[in-house]
């Protein structure tokens, strides 16, 4: 019998793997230039109401903007990832900024303005021992301290 099984994302839907990488998935509004991630469930953009979305890779690569370690994991249900971990704004080349979880093996050098690129993490492992999986931003290679 097999145990291994692939990992699956915490949320369906935000990221993909296409042309060899990874990227996020989200909408543009061909009328007006509105760019929205996550995808807009329905049909018609939120900025001009025209029903003209049409579906777009975003990144891999961004800039963070604001970060926040978080030391004591949140109350309730919704995170089961381990603590530290690092929370904050990425601006991508696309013209959004959405929000994110930051790769844990960086928090010690994570800054403002900081480049870096889409990948993914194994947040924890399900009770049916699935590993989930959520798309974070990790610094470029030529960011980090003990490569200079
Ligand atoms: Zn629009």
């Amino acid at each position: 019998m097999d145990n291994i099984r692939n990992a699956r994302p915490l949320e369906e839907g935000l990221w993909t793997v296409a042309d060899g990488g990874l990227s996020l998935l989200g909408h543009r509004c061909a009328s007006c230039g509105e760019v929205f991630f996550p995808r807009r469930k329905c049909s018609h953009c939120a900025h001009c109401f025209r029903r003209t979305l049409e579906e777009i890779y975003l990144g891999p690569k961004g800039k963070i903007a604001s970060f926040s370690v978080v030391m004591i994991a949140p109350a309730g249900d919704f995170y089961r990832g381990p603590v530290p971990y690092a929370y904050g704004c990425v601006d991508l080349p696309e013209g959004i900024r959405i929000k994110g979880l930051l790769a844990r093996d960086y928090l010690d050098i994570l800054a403002v303005a900081m480049e870096v690129r889409l990948s993914t993490e194994v947040l924890y492992v399900s009770d049916e021992e699935i590993p989930v999986e959520a798309f974070v931003f990790k610094p470029l290679k030529e960011n980090r301290k003990d490569e200079q």
